[in-house]
């Protein structure tokens, strides 16, 4: 049985700024936005899971209802053979925006999770193993106003990871980083993924990193959404897409799919 089963899943919201007779608002209500229907996923446990599809189509919404923190219009989320009601504690969300809390340091972003390690040697050694594994050590005592957008998302992670969840949920995670720091956090949560082996599911706008990270991948159209490729990956590691014809075809297929016809 799959970890995460996704069952005939269907979100939409009501404009109700929609002025009352035009199309589309036929009860006088609003505007519906059907945002997406009947969707069906399962995802196997210690899976890395890539969402992709265009902007506006629905990846955010649907992965806070997964996690919990939105509620679906209709269908079910059940984990772990139970329904998803709200947001769990073994579950940890990476927000596309900051999350980092500004008024506390790094090392006080890493304890917020881990409050209930009673023991305070031990508390303050995890603290320390995370802040080292996204290498932040010597930052422990900064602000988050101090760091580098780069930095910022590590101690995220880092906080993320600490909890030691048993799903790690991020959106976007890499948006807003250059270049070199977007491939270096790549690798980490690649490594994580391999030496911790949680389930994670990612959306992502970056084609290449689903490609490189994904276990198994998810594209979406838009208005209303639907799965238009869902295909388990299964490429040795590490992988290289210019080096492995498959990734590359796979590639270019998802780039078609997603209206970009021609990749330099
Ligand atoms: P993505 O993450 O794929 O860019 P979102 O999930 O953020 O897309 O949004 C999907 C659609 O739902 C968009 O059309 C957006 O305008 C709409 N939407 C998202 N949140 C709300 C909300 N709280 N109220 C009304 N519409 C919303
Ligand atoms: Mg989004």
């Amino acid at each position: 049985m799959g970890k995460i089963k996704i069952e005939g899943l269907t979100k939409h919201y009501v404009n109700r700024r929609h002025k009352r007779r035009d199309p589309g608002d036929e009860n006088g209500y609003g505007k519906i936005i059907n945002v997406f229907k009947d969707i069906d996923l399962e995802f196997e446990d210690g899976e890395m899971v890539c969402i992709l599809g265009p902007s506006g189509c629905g990846k955010s919404t649907m992965l806070r209802i997964i996690a919990g923190f939105d509620s679906a219009t209709s269908g079910t989320v059940v984990i772990d053979g139970e329904t998803v009601v709200g947001p769990s504690p073994d579950h940890v969300f990476v927000f596309q925006q900051n999350g980092l809390l500004p008024w506390m340091t790094v090392w006080q972003n890493v304890e917020l999770g881990l409050r209930n390690i009673k023991n305070e040697a031990l508390r303050n050694e995890t603290i320390q193993e995370y802040i080292d594994m996204v290498e932040l050590s010597g930052f422990e005592h900064y602000f988050p106003s101090q760091l580098s957008g780069g930095m910022q998302r590590r101690a995220e992670l880092g906080r993320a990871l600490a909890v030691n969840p048993d799903i790690l949920y991020m959106d976007e995670p890499f948006t807003g980083l250059d270049y070199l720091t977007h491939l270096k956090i790549r690798e980490e949560v690649i490594n994580m993924h391999t030496f911790l082996g949680k389930t994670m599911v990612m959306v992502t706008h970056f084609i290449d990193d689903a490609l490189i990270m994904a276990d198994r991948i998810i594209v979406f159209n838009e208005s209303p959404a639907k799965v238009i490729l869902h295909k388990k990956l299964e490429y040795s590691r590490p992988r290289n897409i210019e080096k492995d014809p498959g990734l590359s075809d796979l590639r270019d297929e998802v780039f078609m799919m997603l209206g970009v016809s021609y990749v330099a």
